[in-house]
């Protein structure tokens, strides 16, 4: 593993290059691409692409688009000029392995138009790593010590590959290890400081999320389809089954301002949606109703019938020590009780059964609580693959809803 001193020799190296330009650059924005046929060929997930897209958002810097190219210097080339053409960060990951499939070397140096310069440093260090392993380097290694002409190098420390950035009066172009850990190491390291430098990075991306549900996309997007079309804050819209995030992001010069931006956006959002917001961020139906069962002293008990389980498994969660669950195999009749009629104690019956029609689903429920009786039906006519997660979010929430009442 890399020592201390070796992150501050690393830091500083982008850094010293970037102070003899001296320049200041407007706002960038940024592009990703990830190199690999494997990728392309559903091989493995693409978590690098997810791992820098958090980290420009935490910097502040506008993503603006994704790529997926393979091993082919041509098309690699290709994509990188037009990112060059827009964008002022272009960061790659992937492609700089020994071996003649791993072209990212020579597609950005052709980016460039420049050739490629070997450079004995890094050389060296790639030697010496293979020598704490005992190995000797192959002359395809060597391979890995040409960069293109006037890049940074990027020493690795915690792997073979030596990284680099490319740069032209605009822009600029890093080019990372596939190996995440790799990447994510360098990223940290050598890429964030350098970036920070020379973009004068200050400003910071803040993100919450609002939970909703018992309503649809559709009529949040009727609620609050202005606020849309915001440019900062965003408000954006993720549907689930039974389920709909609305995801607040602001962009400000200090984590105080963008939370401010997102407490005005929030409480606009809020006095549309009303009672269809359950939480934010790290809520969940389960732990949002755990705690309305604490506040009240009230246990929960369930019946589910026809959803394989899936009430009864969400319900085992850590938080809901409150809460006996009961599943039936078969579909309770039309019209039979799925809960007692009524109760004085301090519990609450929530009943569910949901039973297919011909080309949908229905959800029977019952609550009974001190506070009185409530039943009624819901339909799904989505894809059937999502009819239970759809049904456990709708059998919380309307639990959530019925324990809210109470206060
Ligand atoms: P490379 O640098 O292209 O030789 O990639 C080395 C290894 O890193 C690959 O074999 C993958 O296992 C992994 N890798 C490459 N690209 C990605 C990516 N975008 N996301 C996750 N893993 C990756
Ligand atoms: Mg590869």
């Amino acid at each position: 593993m890399c020592t201390g001193s070796a992150d501050v020799e690393l830091a500083k190296r982008c850094s010293i290059h970037y102070n003899r330009k001296n320049k200041r650059e407007p706002m960038p924005v940024a592009e990703i691409v990830t190199i690999g046929t494997e990728l392309l060929l559903g091989e493995i997930l693409d978590t690098n692409t997810r791992f820098l897209a958090r980290e420009l958002r935490n910097l502040g810097v506008d993503l603006y688009r994704t790529t997926t190219v393979g091993d082919n210097e041509e098309r690699i080339a290709g994509v990188l000029k037009e990112a060059l053409g827009r964008s002022q960060i272009v960061l790659t990951t992937g492609g700089l392995g020994p071996t003649v499939d791993d072209p990212t070397r020579q597609a950005v140096a052709r980016a460039l138009g420049v050739k490629l310069e070997f450079h004995p440093e890094l050389w060296q260090q790639i030697q010496e790593r293979f020598q704490r392993y005992g190995r000797q380097p192959s002359e395809n290694n060597r391979r890995q010590a040409f960069i293109p002409q006037g890049a940074i190098p990027i020493p690795n420390p915690v792997g073979t590959a030596p990284a680099f950035i490319g740069e032209t009066s605009e822009a600029c172009i890093i080019c990372l290890p596939g190996v995440p850990r790799e990447m994510e190491y360098l990223f940290q390291h050598a890429v964030v400081p350098y970036l920070k430098e020379r973009f004068h990075l200050h400003g910071v991306i803040q993100v919450r999320v609002l939970h909703t549900a018992g309503v649809g996309e559709s009529q949040i997007d009727e609620w609050i389809g202005d606020l849309e079309t915001s440019s900062n804050p965003t408000v954006g819209l993720l549907a689930h089954p039974g389920q709909c995030d609305i995801r607040i992001t602001a962009k400000a010069e200090t984590p105080e301002n963008a939370a401010s931006m997102i407490a005005d956006m929030e409480a606009l959002v809020r006095q549309r949606c009303g009672e269809a917001i359950f939480g934010a961020d790290a809520d969940t139906l389960e732990t949002v109703i755990a705690g309305q069962l604490s506040r009240l002293g009230w246990k929960l008990l369930v019946v589910e019938v026809g959803l394989e389980g899936e009430l009864c498994a969400r319900l085992r969660h850590p938080s809901l020590a409150d809460v006996s669950t009961c599943r039936a195999e078969t579909i309770a009749e039309e019209g039979s009780p799925l809960v007692p009629e009524k109760t004085d104690e301090a519990q609450v019956f929530l009943g569910v059964c949901l039973s297919r029609d011909f080309d949908s689903f229905s959800l029977r429920w019952e609550i009974v609580s001190p506070q009185g009786r409530q039943t009624g039906l819901r339909k799904f006519g989505g894809a059937p693959a999502l009819v239970k997660t759809w049904a456990g979010n709708t059998a919380l929430d309307l639990v959530r809803r019925h324990l809210s009442q109470k206060g």
